[in-house]
């Protein structure tokens, strides 16, 4: 997500590329809540992707002790994962559907899209960590601007390196479907 917007009135989150900036000073990190994650994190997804990487993207949250469930489902109606071609600058968007208040509240599906334009040159790591990234927004967690490698939703993560949910990603995402 570029701009930080009132989330009521941002209905999709587009993860840009960001030029990267490395420092040597860590910060704690925190997860920031997102509120047009699933209502329901045990969910059936479409895997429309040209990409052989959504298995182990969907493992990667499904291994996690958290309550997230994802099955991989035929047809269409559910939520779905696709990728395709945006004169864009961003790698993954992804976009809440069915909201509980039309236009914010937690979602009933979503839609998630990796833009071929910008991962055509890139390593199928950096794939999966668009896409485990962009799934942590489905489980309720905002992008991170704090320091390097320590959550899935940070902006400078190593994307060839981090492509599964940390444990400040795991405390967000159980804190979300505490209740
Ligand atoms: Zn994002």
């Amino acid at each position: 997500m570029k701009h930080r917007l009132s989330k009521i009135m941002t209905p999709i989150l587009l993860c840009v590329v960001l030029t990267s900036t490395f420092t040597t000073v860590a910060f704690a990190v925190r997860y920031i809540t997102y509120d047009g994650g699933l209502l329901d994190p045990v969910v059936e997804v479409e895997n429309r992707l040209d990409y052989r990487i959504f298995h182990d993207c969907v493992d990667a949250w499904n291994s996690t002790d958290t309550p997230v469930e994802i099955t991989s489902v035929p047809g269409s109606g559910h939520s779905y994962i696709i990728s395709g071609q945006w004169d864009d600058t961003w790698y993954g968007l992804y976009t809440p559907r069915s909201r509980q208040y039309v236009l914010w509240g937690r979602a009933g599906k979503f839609k998630i899209e990796l833009n071929r334009n910008t991962l055509v040159s890139e390593s199928d790591t950096v794939r999966s960590s668009v896409l485990v990234h962009e799934l942590g927004h489905a489980f309720c967690l905002d992008d991170n601007p704090s320091s390097r490698n320590s959550s899935i939703m940070n902006y400078d993560r190593d994307r060839d390196y981090l492509t599964w949910p940390t444990s400040d990603d795991v405390a967000g995402v159980n804190a979300a479907y505490a209740d």
